[in-house]
């Protein structure tokens, strides 16, 4: 089936229109009509190479929203009408011990992007949710909660899974103390999470202007981070902390935030190394940690858990045609908080 969608189609090129074939339904593939499709800085940074090699023309796009189109014949758990949701991965080796223990978004063979990957078969490359359909196999599909606007759920896929996967990991709930690092994209559905999941938040940000968001959000404080005294009068109050910054930041300060067994976790992708004195670790026992996404039972836990609370990111609609000037905004930090694709408009 033709499928319309933006591309990538060379090095430094802008996206641009285009159609391709989609790969015919499998017994056990779901296609989606897309509704909604979000703009993840992930998308930037691989469309730009800057993460090093894209198969062109590449399609992105891994916050993906829309309703079931046709199912194939070994599909059990969707129906056709169906409101359904995909994320960062589409495929994993489904052998390997995480597979089998259920985080298949650690695969040791690494997990099959939901684009710019080759696909587990070899045939093509995998193509991503700036399109009006995708074909997906059905383990790698989650079902949206009723209620839930669609436009709004679409960051929940990779935003916001990123932030309530380690909330959940690290144990934040009633008296945990949560800071999040940064208000963007990732950390305003930190801060909806954290709230909900009934944990007491802080928001540190190094901007003044984004305090009444914050607040507006459900944190309980915010700290501007310029104002070096934050880090003296608030030192070891802090259980959980989750950098969202993807500038580099002096992670000595923040830790000096930890209490005792205080956990920093990375989500934020800094380019630059981050210079860690030893004793900002030993003393408390504090401990840095990373987390990426996860996996798909954790994914449709999330959605549900959004539905019950109705969690939903802040999201800017936009219409294709503006896409690659939405990408020069997320670039200048200048959205709030998550440009969304009308799919209709591809
Ligand atoms: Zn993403
Ligand atoms: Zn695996």
């Amino acid at each position: 089936m033709e499928t319309r969608a933006y591309a990538v189609m060379a090095e430094k090129a802008e996206l641009q229109p285009w159609s391709f074939d989609l790969r015919s339904v499998g017994s056990h593939d779901v296609q989606i009509a897309i509704e909604f499709s979000g703009v993840c800085h992930s998308d930037i940074h691989t469309g730009r190479s800057e993460w090093g090699d894209v198969h062109f023309p590449c399609v992105p796009g891994h916050e993906i929203v829309g309703r079931v189109s046709e199912v194939g014949a070994g599909v059990t758990t969707f129906t056709v009408g169906q409101r359904v949701g995909v994320g960062v991965y589409v495929d994993s080796c489904r052998t390997c011990a995480n597979c089998l223990s259920g985080m298949s978004n650690y695969c040791l063979e690494g997990m099959t992007g939901t684009y710019n990957t080759p696909e587990r078969d070899g045939k093509g490359v995998t193509q991503g949710g700036y399109a009006t359909s995708i074909v997906v196999n059905q383990g790698y599909v989650v079902s949206i909660p009723d209620g839930l606007d669609p436009a709004g759920t679409a960051p929940l896929l990779c935003a916001g899974i990123t932030l309530y996967s380690p909330l959940k990991e690290w144990g934040a709930g009633p008296g945990v103390k949560v800071g999040i690092i940064g208000l963007g994209g990732l950390g305003h559905m930190g801060v909806k999470f954290a709230k909900a999941l009934g944990a007491h938040v802080t928001v540190l940000s190094h901007s003044a202007s984004k305090k009444d968001d914050a607040l507006a959000m459900g944190a309980d404080e915010f700290l501007l981070t310029s104002d070096e005294s934050v880090f003296v009068d608030h030192a070891k109050k802090f259980d959980l902390l989750i950098n969202t910054v993807s500038a580099p930041l002096d992670l000595n300060l923040y830790l000096e935030l930890l209490g005792l067994d205080g956990t920093l976790v990375m989500v934020g992708l800094s380019p630059e190394p981050y210079p860690i004195k030893a004793f900002s670790m030993l003393a408390q026992r504090r401990r840095i940690a990373g987390s990426m996404i996860g996996p798909v039972s954790q994914l449709q836990e999330m959605l549900n858990f959004a539905g019950e609370h109705n969690i939903l990111s802040d999201v800017e609609v936009i219409d294709a045609s503006y896409v690659n000037t939405s990408w020069d905004r997320v670039v200048a930090s200048d959205v709030r908080y998550r440009f969304v694709i009308d799919a209709s408009t591809f």
